[in-house]
């Protein structure tokens, strides 16, 4: 197989061996329904049972608060859709512009359906700033939804404050942690969120599962209808292997993350000098920015020509979110900070993961250097 240096961790995270490992036996053996009462189903229930217990640890939440999903985007399409549908009076909703899209367009699928949406300007760093909220917000207003931190920039936000502001007014607050939860401390009782999504490839955990937290007392309707799972508010036959590979894999990068985020740091800190020193202009884009989010914006160039030509070299590195890398237009993330054109459209994510060493960033700033020089 082709050797990469893969440095686009926020789009996908290489699997845990570990917890490759503890899937096995689910896949193969232990494939009974979760659901079912005979015994062959117990010791999948009792997996299930268990890595809940320790998804909800993990971020200091009730086992009982833990929601099984297939990913962020259906925890946040649960979120914003489940909202307004329990919801007669068609209260408002806030968000920002920077969210991800499965936040945006859910949210525009409810707009459709007359439910007003309201969609937060930034600061040139992607804060959302708390008297911005307290600018928008109402006693009318049901649902509050800000990501924890952004997916291109890396940008984190003062989540506590903004729920509190939230809270005030007697409405609901989510936060979209997907590329938060494993890399960051989340406390949910500390944050004081009443939701929260997550999902597991974003942690070195499988792809197609996450999940949602939704505090005890918080009413969403359930979004996936059908059988009785998750306590009757999430339908579907439950993935037991990628519920227990998830529960292993968050288990071992909080472990591991004082450690892990040094270490990502002083890679980080590394790329800078070296792209200063090769002499090039760029602007990097964010601020407390999550570690390993590097989102870089160089004068005059194209972001679409650095990813293709970094590709040729071997190296994955992104234009922006997952979704638009194909897209030559300029995201709605680097819109919303209103970064000047001529650095916008030439900007790439670096994202770095634990498998990430001091001879790839060296290669990645060696490749930048060769394309980015005139010759
Ligand atoms: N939210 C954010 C902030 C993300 O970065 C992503 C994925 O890039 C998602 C949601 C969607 O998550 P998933 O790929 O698990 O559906």
């Amino acid at each position: 197989m082709k050797q990469y240096i893969y440095a686009d961790n926020a789009a996908t995270t290489q699997l845990d061996p570990q917890a490759f490992e503890a899937m096995i036996p689910w896949l193969r053996d232990e494939y009974g329904n979760a659901s079912q009462p005979y015994s062959f189903s117990r010791k999948p229930k009792k997996a299930i049972a268990e890595a809940r217990a320790v998804i909800a640890e993990c971020i200091n939440a009730e086992p009982e608060e833990i929601y099984f999903t297939s990913g962020g985007t259906e925890s946040d399409n649960w979120v914003v859709k489940g909202s307004a549908f329990s919801d007669p009076d068609h209260r408002a909703m806030i968000t920002s512009q920077i969210e991800h899209h499965a936040v945006l367009r859910s949210c525009a699928a409810i707009e459709r359906i007359g439910y007003p949406v309201a969609y937060l300007p930034t600061d040139e760093d992607g804060r959302i700033l708390p008297e911005t909220l307290d600018r928008n917000i109402s006693d009318r207003t049901r649902l509050v939804s800000v990501m924890t931190a952004n997916n291109e920039i890396g940008t984190i936000q003062d989540i506590a404050g903004l729920a509190d502001i939230a809270h005030a007014h007697g409405a609901m607050f989510h936060t979209d942690a997907v590329q938060a939860v494993g890399h960051i401390p989340i406390d949910v009782k500390a944050l004081d969120v009443d939701m929260l999504s997550a999902s597991a490839h974003k942690f070195n955990g499988p792809r197609g599962i996450g999940f949602l937290y939704i505090r005890k007392g918080i009413e969403v309707h359930p979004f996936m209808d059908g059988g009785g799972q998750e306590n009757k508010n999430r339908a579907g036959t439950e993935n037991t292997a990628a519920i227990v590979g998830m529960s292993i894999a968050l288990m071992n990068n909080i472990k591991n993350m004082i450690y892990t985020s040094d270490s990502i740091l002083s890679l980080e800190d590394l790329l800078i000098t070296k792209l200063l020193e090769a002499g090039l202009v760029f602007r990097r884009n964010g601020a407390n920015t999550l570690p390993g989010l590097i989102s870089l914006s160089f004068q005059n160039s194209s972001g679409e020509m650095l990813l293709h030509r970094m590709d040729l070299k071997g190296i994955c590195v992104s234009t922006g979110s997952a979704c638009n890398g194909s897209s030559d237009e300029i995201s709605h993330v680097l819109q919303a900070i209103h970064l000047p054109d001529e650095y916008a459209k030439g900007t790439v994510r670096i994202s770095l993961g634990k498998q990430n060493t001091e001879s790839d960033i060296i290669k990645i700033a060696e490749s930048l250097k060769q394309i980015l020089t005139p010759k």
